[in-house]
C-alpha cells in the first residue's frame, strides 16, 4: 500500500463532477462551493483515483 494521499486543488476546481462520476468512493461534490472534494478517510490507492486524476479537465486532481 502507498503512502500517497489524493488531493483536490478546489481553486482550480471548474466542478464538473467527472471525478465525482468517475470514483464516489473518494470524492464528493459540494453543492454549496460547486467544487469537489476528497472524502475524509477515502482510500486514495482506489483505482479509480488514477482515472479520475487523467479525466479532471482541470488537471487539478493529483496524488502526492
Ligand atoms: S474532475 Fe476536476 S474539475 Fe471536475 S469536479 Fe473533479 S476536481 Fe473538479
Amino acid at each position: 500500500m502507498s503512502e500517497e494521499k489524493v488531493k483536490i486543488d478546489q481553486d482550480e476546481c471548474i466542478g464538473c463532477e467527472a471525478c465525482v462520476e468517475i470514483c464516489p468512493k473518494v470524492f464528493g461534490f459540494d453543492e454549496e462551493e460547486g467544487k469537489a472534494y476528497v472524502i475524509d478517510g477515502a482510500n486514495s490507492d482506489e483505482e479509480c483515483v488514477d482515472e479520475a486524476v487523467a479525466s479532471c479537465p482541470a488537471g487539478c486532481i493529483r496524488k502526492e
